[in-house]
């Protein structure tokens, strides 16, 4: 899918966000993990600064409580396939609610949709998977 608005056949090359950024100040806060287990997006888009992720860090790493957004950075990312984004595919691969595509009076509050690299590639689909990817897993991980 390719919500670029021109030829859905060609590259997408417009200047998108990415949705699971590491981060840095100036990066948006997307979206804070709750006890459910999802990333619970913000209504209202906040920029970060260093105070910021000071504070929110001494519990551990923030990305593995938050996501944040940022510029995508295609072929900066190791993610990056050549075309587009390979977490999402690889998340909707193999989670279930990838195959149950909200409608879109039942996507997420989201301050990114407009121009979310995961969106532009997969439309509502990754607006149902996108709640389940934790961005940083490592404590998680480190837990089991
Ligand atoms: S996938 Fe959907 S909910 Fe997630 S950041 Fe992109 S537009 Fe927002």
């Amino acid at each position: 899918m390719d919500r670029g608005g021109g030829d859905p056949a060609a590259p997408d090359t417009r200047q998108r966000s990415c949705p699971s950024a590491p981060a840095a100040p100036g990066s948006l806060l997307l979206g804070v993990l709750g006890a459910d287990g999802r990333i619970h997006n913000l209504r209202t888009a906040m920029t970060v600064d260093q105070d910021f992720l000071d504070a929110a860090g001494t519990n551990g790493p923030v990305e593995a409580r938050m996501r944040f957004a940022g510029r995508c950075q295609t072929s900066g990312c190791s993610q990056w396939t050549g075309t587009r984004c390979g977490v999402i595919d690889r998340a909707m691969a193999h989670l279930e609610a990838a195959r149950q595509s909200p409608v879109a009076a039942d996507l997420p509050p989201c301050v990114i949709r407009g121009d979310c690299r995961w969106f532009a590639q997969a439309g509502p689909a990754a607006c149902g998977t996108c709640s389940l990817i934790v961005t940083d897993t490592r404590e998680m991980t480190a837990a089991e």
